[in-house]
Order: C-alpha cells, then sequence, then structure tokens
C-alpha cells in the first residue's frame, strides 16, 4: 500500500501493535486528569511525541546546536548536517525524487500560503477560477479567498453529500477552462472522510490542472507516496505527525518550485545581494528565508523515523479497528449522531447529541479525564453543511486503546444521564 487508502480496503488484521509497548515511549500520556487515567483523543488537532522526538530535539540543543548552513566550524557544520539529514528522511518519507523538493516551514498553513502567493497568484487572470471543496480546514480556505481578492479570480466549491463524500460528479462539472488550480484535503479533519485524491488528480491532471493536496491529516493515518500520487503540491505539519509544533513541510515538484517567486525576502534564500540587483537561491532555499526552526526539523526526521520503525501499514490497521469499534460503540447510543459515515475514513470520529450542546459534552468528559475537542474544527462550512454549530471530535492515534474507546463511551452515557 503506497498511499493512504480508505478505511474500508485497509487490512484491519493487518500487521500487529505492540500497543502498550508504544505508550510506553509517551511520557505524557502517563498521568491522571481530574483523578482519572488520561485518556488522550485530540490527536487530530495535535498528537503526542514519543521520547525519541522529545529527546532528538533535546540532543540538538545539548549537544550541537549552532545556526545552520554558513558556519565553518564543527558544530555548524554537525547541525547544518543533522537539519540538511532531515530533509533527506522527508524526501524518503513522501518519496519525492529529490530532497530540494521538500521545504522546511512552520506548517501546513504556511505551506499553502507560499503555494498561493508564489505558484497560484501570478497565474491568475480576473475569472479565473480555484477549486477547493466543502470539507476543507480553514487553512486551505482563506489563502485562496484572499488570491482572489488579490487578482478578481473565483472561488469555486465541490459539494459534499449528506455522507461526507465528496459530490464527485459534480466536482467534475466544476473542471473547467478556467479551472487554474485544485486544492483539496487529503483526509477532512472535521469528519474523517478520505478523499479518493488519486483520481481526482487524474480528472484535474487531464486538464492540466496542478493540485496540491493538504495532507495535515493524511500522513499520521498510512504510508503517503508522492510520486504514485502524481500531486504538484503536498502540504503536512509536524505536530500531528508526532513531531513537534512549528515545523512543517511543503514538497513541491522540483520544476515547478524553481520557477517561483520567492515569498519573505532575508537571509538564506539568497545566493547574491547588492542594492543595484539579489539574485535568489535555488529552491528550496529560496522559500526558508531567516533561521529556521533548526531543532525542529532536526526533531520532525526523529518523528519520521519513529513512524516508519512502528509501521504506517500497522498504525493504520490498528486505528482503523479502533475507529470501526468506536463507530460502533458510539452509534448504538441513543440520541448520539455521527457526522461523517463516509465509508473511506481515517481515525476521526464526529458527533452531537441531542440533548447537549458540544462544549458540554468536552467539559463533562474532561471531567473523567478524556481529552476530545469541540467547536467547528476550523471548519465552519462543514458545520453550516450539516447544520451544526460544532461537533464533539475524538480522533485516534497509534496509542489509543479499546479501552480508551470504552472510557469515551461511558463519559458520553454520563452526558446522556445528565442531561438526558
Ligand atoms: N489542514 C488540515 C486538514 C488540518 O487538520 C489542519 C490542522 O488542524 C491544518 C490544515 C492546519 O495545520 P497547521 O495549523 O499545523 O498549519
Amino acid at each position: 500500500m503506497s498511499t493512504v487508502e480508505p478505511v474500508r480496503d485497509r487490512e484491519r488484521a493487518g500487521p500487529p501493535l505492540d500497543v502498550a509497548a508504544l505508550r510506553a515511549q509517551f511520557p505524557v500520556l502517563h498521568q491522571q486528569v481530574n483523578g482519572y487515567p488520561l485518556v488522550y483523543l485530540d490527536n487530530a488537532a495535535s498528537c503526542q511525541k514519543p521520547e525519541a522526538v522529545i529527546e532528538a530535539e533535546a540532543a540538538c540543543y545539548r549537544e550541537y546546536y549552532a545556526n545552520i548552513h554558513r558556519g565553518v566550524h564543527a558544530l555548524s557544520q554537525r547541525c547544518t548536517t543533522a537539519f540538511e539529514g532531515a530533509r533527506e528522511k522527508v524526501q524518503r518519507f513522501l518519496n519525492a525524487e529529490r530532497d530540494g523538493e521538500i521545504v522546511f516551514l512552520r506548517g501546513t498553513t504556511e505551506a499553502i500560503n507560499l503555494v498561493a502567493h508564489s505558484y497560484v497568484e501570478p497565474l491568475l487572470q480576473p475569472g479565473d477560477e480555484i477549486l477547493i471543496s466543502y470539507l476543507e480546514h480553514h487553512s486551505n480556505i482563506v489563502p485562496w479567498q484572499m488570491v482572489c481578492e488579490r487578482t478578481g479570480a473565483e472561488l469555486r466549491v465541490i459539494p459534499v453529500q449528506d455522507n461526507g463524500e465528496l459530490d464527485l460528479e459534480a466536482f467534475q462539472a466544476l473542471l473547467s477552462d478556467r479551472t487554474r488550480f485544485l486544492s483539496v484535503g487529503h483526509v477532512s479533519n472535521a469528519l474523517g472522510t478520505v478523499n479518493p485524491v488519486r483520481w481526482m488528480i487524474e480528472q484535474a491532471h487531464a486538464r492540466d490542472i496542478p493540485v496540491l493536496l493538504d495532507g495535515a491529516q493524511a500522513v499520521p493515518h498510512g504510508p503517503v507516496d508522492v510520486r504514485e500520487l502524481d500531486c504538484d503540491f503536498y502540504a503536512f505539519s509536524g505536530h500531528k505527525l508526532y513531531g513537534p509544533t512549528g515545523v512543517g513541510v511543503l514538497y513541491g515538484r522540483h520544476d515547478l518550485l524553481k520557477g517561483m517567486r520567492p515569498w519573505q525576502g532575508g537571509g538564506d534564500m539568497i545566493r547574491t545581494v547588492s542594492f543595484e540587483k539579489t539574485l535568489y537561491a535555488e529552491p528550496p532555499a529560496r522559500f526558508e528565508a531567516g533561521t529556521p526552526n533548526i531543532a525542529g526539523a532536526i526533531a520532525l526526521g526523529a518523528a519520521v523515523d519513529w513512524v516508519q520503525a512502528v509501521g504506517l501499514e500497522a498504525i493504520a490497521a490498528h486505528e482503523a479497528r479502533l475507529l470501526d469499534y468506536a463507530t460502533e460503540r458510539l452509534g448504538a447510543l441513543e440520541g448520539v449522531r455521527l457526522l461523517g459515515t463516509a465509508p473511506d475514513k481515517a481515525a476521526v470520529l464526529s458527533f452531537v447529541m441531542d440533548e447537549a450542546h458540544p462544549h458540554d459534552i468536552g467539559t463533562i468528559l474532561d471531567q473523567q479525564g478524556v481529552a476530545i475537542r469541540t467547536g467547528h474544527h476550523c471548519a465552519e462550512p462543514v458545520m453550516k453543511r450539516f447544520n451544526v454549530p460544532a461537533t464533539a471530535r475524538a480522533s485516534f492515534a497509534a496509542y489509543n486503546t479499546e479501552a480508551e474507546v470504552d472510557a469515551l463511551v461511558e463519559g458520553v452515557e454520563k452526558v446522556r444521564e445528565l442531561f438526558g
């Protein structure tokens, strides 16, 4: 399996995962919250970090930290080697052709903004169209609205069906001679829907429309191969992949990155500077102005090593089993409605209750040590589409267990008792 495959098609009996051994590697999980063992089910917002990642970042500061790239001294060279080594790890992780296709940024949000500014905006004329979907996170909506405001282009939106799947007939009808770019989520953060992105890319490419995939919710849940997907850009955040906050990745096809205008100006993104004319560096340096999150990128490399050692197939299979179990148990509770029942889902369970507001659900669960997210999940159009102000969202990672799903269900039953 070389891309995030639908849960439906995943081997639920795939490689086994020694969850107890995994959990032992996450210090934060071993604590009581409000007198109960912590049950952390807010992984789609940000997941916890294993010792290997914490140690990689600490070791950088403890043992060899210095600014990178231009230093002739030993520490600078060692730190540069570790930083560029992390880039190579990400390259192999995504199966990109070369390490120069990996740009280190702050996260998915920054990656999408960079593509909007440096690749898409110069292509646009008034009346041109950018296509996104109803399922997008705000970070894959607002940058495009801003570009449209600046250029007179228009935003088009692929509708979503009642079960949370994209309306693919409408998608095909929306692809037109005016479509200049498709930017779509690989996996929805609000509902967990896995979009059929490989097929969507084929459809777009048949019309020479380049495609960005927002992979923030995909990379932690299954292998991603950018060459097999044939996407032009792919964005993800380190903090959702067991890595640190403040660092993320834009993969861009080399020929596209090479033709892109710089974004921020400053140190490290130049070849030469004079007051008459500045020449810019080749990508990826061209898009990495200023001192980057050095230790964060190195720790992201450690996170990539960690998920690969655990095995993304094993993680996907484990999470698929958990999702099945949680869907069955929560779905059986009276007064609980699951949102997003697409057959192809990854690790996210959004729900509402007849009597209780999601905020109350989250608060009562917290009193029992269960951490979930409540609100619009930075996807207000999805909430509007399903006619709810907010949802309660439980989301799974490799270290979650069936017993934790039981704790979630018990917590929800308590909410029913209190509000029913
Ligand atoms: N895209 C999706 C699908 C997300 O779930 C998120 C974060 O929740 C983002 C983009 C934004 O990621 P970040 O805040 O790390 O830039």
